[in-house]
Parts: C-alpha cells; structure tokens; sequence
C-alpha cells in the first residue's frame, strides 16, 4: 500500500519551496524591480510605456521586420513576439494580460462648484466598491486631447510637492440614519466627486473692477488649468483622466512579504509575463504576449481582447515571417495562458471560500480551469489534456502551484479573457497569482506568487 502523503494532494508553500538564500535573493529582486514597475503604470497607456521602454532595452522594435518585434494600439493594447525554433505553423506559446485596473474616470464635462468647493463628476471604471475610495489621497493621470490634435499628458499629486486630491466622506456624527442602509444602497456614484479647488476668483478692488464670476471656484480652477496645461473647459470633452491611489507601491508587513499597491490587476500579469517573455532561452516555439486594454469594463472597445487587433497582429507576424502558414493553422496548434489574477482566500471573509477549491496567499500560481458564474456560465473551462500538460511543466521545474475556483459557486463570480482566445481553438487556461483585497485602491500580492508566477510563465515560453 502506497504512503498516503504520495498520494493525497498538497499544495506547498512559495516560502517552503524558495527557502534558499539565492531563491530569496532572486525573489525579493524581482519584487522590488516589480513595484517600481507598478509605481510608474497606473493606467493603461503607462503601462504600455513601461513595456515598451523594457522593449527598446531589449532590441525589440515596431512592426515585424525583426524576429524580436511589437505592434500597439492606441497606446493601450500591445502585442509582442518573439521568434522560435520551430515554425509558426506549429503554433505558438501565448500570454495575455490586461493593461487596465478599476479606477475613476472624470465624466466628459467634469467640473462643477459646490458650496464654495470646486469638484470633478467622475463615472467609475469596472467593478468597485465605492466606499474605499473615499477620505484617501488621489491622483489624476491621464491625458487631455485638444481640437487640433495636440495631446497634452497630464499626471498630478505624485510628486511630493505636488497637491492630491480626494473625496471626502460624511462625518460619523451625521451619517446615523445611514447605518440600516444597504451597502449598495449607502453610496452613489454621483456622489464619487473628486475635490480639486477651493479658491474663488474674487471680485476686483475699486468702484469699476469687474464683478466675480458667477461660479468663483470653478472659475479659478479653469484658470489654473490654463495656466499649467494651456487649456480651457472644453479640451475636458475629448480628455482622458483617471483619478487613481496617489503614492508608490509598498512593501506591507514586518517581513515585507507582501507588495502592496494599486493595479496588481492585471499588471502583475502584464509584468510576470514580460519579465518570463524577455528572460526565456532560446524558446522552441515562437512566444507572444497580448495585453488588452477594456478588462474591467467587459472587454468591449477597439483594445479590448473582443476587438480583431490581436487577429491582424498574428496575421501581420505571419506575412512577414511566414506567409504560407494559414492563420487558422497557427490558432489551432496554440497554447496560450490567459494571465489575470486569482482571489486569495481572505483571513477575515474566509466563508466567501470552498477551502478545498479556493487559491491561498503564498501558495504560487493560481490555474484556474473555468471562471464564469451560476453554472460555469460564460467560462471557457479548459480541457483536461491541456491542464495535465500545464502541470507537468510546472513540476518538471518544482514551481508552486494551486488549482482553484474564484469561490464559493453561489457567491457571485467573474470573468477573464480566456473565452476570447478559446474562441480561436486554440487551447487556454488562466493562470496568475492570487491577491487579497482585489480591485481595491490597495491590493496585496504574496512575494513569493509573483516569483513564482515569473517562473511558471518562463517554463511555460521554454516548454518542448
Ligand atoms: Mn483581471
Ligand atoms: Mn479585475
């Protein structure tokens, strides 16, 4: 009779299995590297920035004249490839992951006063729960776009001399009757105004000086606005700005375990992949990243994984390295990782879990064989055979490893891009690391899942 410890199923530990010096060492550089990536893309064109700057580093360039090459869209949506040993017709090694993280964008016609405050209407972006947005420092990144073309980049509240802003939230003395408020019900969206001004334009000294404008606060911040950016309020129409956590990515914890920042979704996949992408030897199949934009906002939108930008890309890669090859036939012979993140298992909402499906903090690469809702509904629920090889590539290098579900079936549920790409035949399962406090202002990610998460990516591009 066989131990039953060979037998039964044991998820181990990222600590347990990256105990050696040079383990650690390698994985607290690859943290720290990470965080000032995260730092510096807090939106989808940042982060895009960030990728092809590490690009250039690298040797890649635009367009596939090169076997090391890249194509953008919009500057929010990129494809990268890499050639391989074998021809694209066997196919090709494949990761995606998206660019952009639920934030709060400015409504189109943002500015309003209010009882001698100056605010900014914001319409929320993917799924969020208002509340923590409130009373915290915010900054505003994006661009604005004017008439004649010009596209003025703005990013404010980072530096330390630089305002925040903020939304401020009720006192507690006065929100009494709120408290048998449902939560959905507790907080609007028209209420998420984001404080930019305070200061009035005031009425000139002297019989003859002008009166004060109607809208004093407002008018002041127009000013302002004209004066740091040359722009007036109808440049806010064909604007682009995304109020986001102000300040750097953290370290949390006594032990620094656990990188703490905003956007973990889904740049740490965005980063992993790349990391694994540039760091792979002498991969045997063409290897290709895909990073959409439009995630949280169900992938809709030219960046987005529903739109054809990542068809024309395998379809101009394959032009001009191998033009006979059929782009059907490259799909088919695919494997691809769709690279988004997994909810941890929360110490304090621990019934929110199925304990023997659920993803725990620390325990490596989450691979999750379907998202979807109320009956797998919407999933793309991989194939066994595809799940049994992803699994002999991870052990092969002793990466850790976790199979899970996104939590209890009943409890709600979520979706990924997968289907997009299962939509070609090719075969496809998510995979990423597990956070805590997901699509919150400050997500946490384990140290030791986005080491492990870069490895499994590397092992995945380097598989025979
Ligand atoms: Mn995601
Ligand atoms: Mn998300």
């Amino acid at each position: 009779m066989s131990d039953i410890k060979e037998l039964a199923s044991a998820p181990k530990s990222g600590w347990e299995i990256y105990r050696s010096p040079e383990h650690r060492q390698a994985m607290y550089a690859l943290a720290a590297d990470y965080m000032d990536f995260l730092t510096a893309s807090k939106t989808e064109r940042e982060a895009v920035d960030e990728v092809i700057a590490r690009l250039l580093e690298a040797g890649y360039s635009e367009g596939f004249a090169t076997g090391r090459a890249w194509q953008a869209l919009h500057g929010k949506a990129i494809f990268v490839a890499r050639k391989g040993r074998r021809p694209l017709a066997d196919g090709i090694r494949l990761i995606s992951a998206h660019t952009d993280s639920p934030r709060l964008d400015f409504k189109q016609r943002p500015l309003i006063e209010q009882v001698g405050v100056g605010q900014a209407k914001t319409h929320y972006y993917g799924g969020l729960r208002k509340y923590q947005w409130l009373a915290r420092e915010l900054a505003i990144h994006g661009v604005v776009v004017k008439a004649d073309g010009t596209r003025i980049p703005v990013t404010l509240g980072e530096e330390a001399d630089e305002p925040v802003f903020t939304i401020a939230d009720l006192l507690p003395h006065l929100s009494h009757k709120d408290g048998a408020t449902p939560l959905s019900d507790a907080f609007s969206a028209e209420k998420l105004n984001i404080i930019l001004g305070h200061e009035p334009v005031l009425k000139g000294e002297g019989e003859d000086a002008p009166e004060a404008p109607k809208e004093a606060v407002k008018a002041r911040m127009l000013e302002l606005l004209n004066e740091k950016y040359g722009i007036r309020e109808d440049d806010l129409v064909s604007a682009e700005l995304e109020a986001v956590p102000a300040g750097p990515a953290r370290w949390v914890g006594l032990d620094k375990g656990i990188v703490g920042g905003y956007g973990h979704d889904d740049r740490i996949c965005v980063y992993t992949a790349l990391r694994a992408f540039l760091e792979a030897e002498e991969p045997e199949y063409a290897s290709c990243l895909i990073f959409w934009d439009k995630e949280e906002i169900g992938s809709d939108g030219s960046t987005g994984a529903s739109s054809r930008f990542f068809q024309y890309c395998i379809e101009d890669m394959a032009a001009a390295w191998e033009p006979e090859t059929p782009f059907r036939r490259i799909m088919m012979n695919t494997k691809a990782l769709s690279g988004d993140v997994h909810a941890a298992v929360d110490p304090d909402w621990q019934d929110r879990h199925e304990f023997k499906n659920a993803a725990f903090f620390g325990y490596g690469l989450s691979l999750c064989k379907f998202t979807g809702s109320r009956g797998k509904y919407g999933a793309n629920d991989a194939h066994p055979e595809y799940i049994g090889w992803m699994r002999g590539v991870l052990d092969e290098r002793a990466i850790p490893w976790q199979m899970a579900e996104l939590g209890k079936v009943d409890m709600g549920g979520g979706g990924t891009v997968a289907l997009f790409l299962a939509a070609y035949g090719m075969d496809v399962m998510d995979a990423g690391p597990a956070l805590l406090g997901m699509h919150s202002p400050f997500e946490l990610a384990s140290v030791p899942d986005i080491y492990a998460a870069k490895l499994a990516y590397q092992a995945f591009f380097e598989a025979k």
